[in-house]
């Protein structure tokens, strides 16, 4: 009962660990009551229009009646049941509607619990791929620099060494090849010397390398850069002279994000395997999915043991396909692509300028992603206030201030999200990391 008389945001600061957060030097955290298409509403009344849509995954807004009606009439079916031995319609329809709308020969789909899981089931079917053509040497992975994949151990041994924080647990990750990130820019004029660092690696270390694993245009966390989609389509032919996988992670970059369906279709390639996960749901549920090639799935499964080693207990969970289900309807129906396309040029005008100001190194723009990167970290604590109180809600991370705005954000809340930006920026009032 002592419960009742205490604050929530008490019991959180006694209780809960948030993500990548100190239990000893908290940061203040909001209490959300409710979410309402892009705003946020929180417990003190005020409203935040949500420049992040949740970690880039509440692609139509919040407490969207499609994707309520799928969830509420889901759970008066049934809940949850197994997988193994077990089907069910929202499960195999969403397998088949992935694969039909994937990048061409995706005809496999894993279902399973979250990004970094997809990632994990990528990277085992990699290996065991290798292992059942008589090459279990071939277990090691090829990456680039400033890469982002998620925080499970095999995930994180293919993230940014340095933003991954490899050195803390340097001695239980795997050690995998990192080439430098790619450099020419999304709408730079692109040049096959490039790639050339990760085709050396390739070429002198092919033996050892089962996959290459990367994030196509887009890398995410590990720094918000968009590189020359020319390099996936050197990438593609590299892989199929070295004889080794490649695998795309759409986790953000997936469901229209880019500008394009996936960011794969800016080069036109296919990947080996591909994951999914963040906006695969509407933002509404956690679930990943990882996609194969008929090939990568009958070569595994054609060899010892003749299955492939993973299912996740909650795998295929009925609420969240069905919610999947009703969020790609919603992309099917609505114009998600004029919508993207709109936000970009939205973006591009809210944030130049931005530009000229004095702690701002780049600004720049692809699908409805806006990043403006500084030229020192922020101070997070400071600049979380100053956009709380101008009524937005941006979560920036070490010197990169951006936004990933749900779909249907409209026009004038565009502006007032940017303008929050530009004013922080310029206001300049204790946000950037004192002594940096
Ligand atoms: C978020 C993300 C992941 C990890 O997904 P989780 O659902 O957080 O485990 C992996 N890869 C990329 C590219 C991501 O953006």
């Amino acid at each position: 009962m002592r419960y009742e008389t205490d604050s929530i945001l008490d019991l959180d600061r006694c209780h809960a660990w948030h993500p990548y957060a100190s239990t000893v030097n908290p940061l203040p955290v909001h209490e959300v009551v409710g979410a309402e298409g892009v705003r946020l509403l929180l417990a003190d009344g005020r409203e935040l229009i949500d420049g992040m849509a949740s970690w880039w995954c509440m692609v139509h807004g919040y407490n969207h009646p499609t994707l309520n009606r799928a969830l509420t009439s889901q759970v008066d079916k049934m809940a949850h049941v197994m997988f193994g031995g077990l089907t069910h319609a929202p499960a195999a329809t969403l397998c088949a509607r992935l694969a039909r709308m994937s990048p061409q020969g995706l005809e496999r789909v894993f279902l399973c619990d979250s990004g970094s899981v997809s990632v994990e089931v990528a990277m085992k079917m990699a290996m065991q791929y290798m292992a059942a053509r008589d090459c279990p040497e071939k277990c090691r992975f090829l990456t680039v620099r400033r890469g982002y994949h998620g925080d499970t151990f095999h995930a994180m041994s293919v993230c940014d060494p340095v933003n991954g924080m490899h050195s803390l647990f340097s001695g239980s990750l795997p050690r995998q090849f990192f080439a430098p990130e790619p450099a020419i820019p999304f709408d730079g004029q692109w040049d096959d010397a490039d790639i050339e660092p990760l085709a050396g690696l390739l070429r002198q270390h092919a033996r050892e390398i089962c996959a290459v694993i990367l994030e196509p245009v887009v890398q995410g966390a590990g720094g918000m850069r968009f590189y020359h989609p020319g390099y996936l389509r050197s990438l593609r032919s590299l892989c199929h002279e070295a004889g080794v996988l490649l695998i795309f992670d759409e986790i953000a970059t997936g469901f229209g994000r880019s500008g394009r369906l996936w960011a794969a279709d800016h080069a036109g390639v296919s990947p080996d395997i591909m994951c999914v996960g963040k906006a695969l749901t509407g933002g509404y549920m956690t679930l990943g999915a990882t996609l194969a090639t008929e090939d990568v799935a009958r070569t595994i499964c054609s060899a010892k043991p003749g299955l492939f080693m993973h299912g996740p207990t909650f795998m295929g969970n009925p609420l969240a396909c069905a919610v999947a289900l009703a969020s790609l309807d919603l992309l099917e129906q609505e114009p998600w692509q004029p919508r993207v396309l709109r936000l970009e040029q939205e973006l591009k005008q809210g944030l130049e300028p931005c530009r000229s100001l004095p702690h701002v190194a780049d600004v720049r723009v692809l699908g409805a992603i806006g990043v403006v990167e500084l030229d020192s970290p922020v101070n997070m604590a400071a600049i979380q206030k100053q956009f709380v109180d101008r009524g937005v809600w941006v979560r920036p991370f070490g010197k990169l201030v951006y936004v990933m705005p749900p779909y249907v954000m409209s026009r004038e809340e565009v502006a007032v999200l940017t303008g929050a930006v530009c004013e922080v920026l310029r206001a300049d009032n204790g946000i950037r990391e004192a002594g940096v």
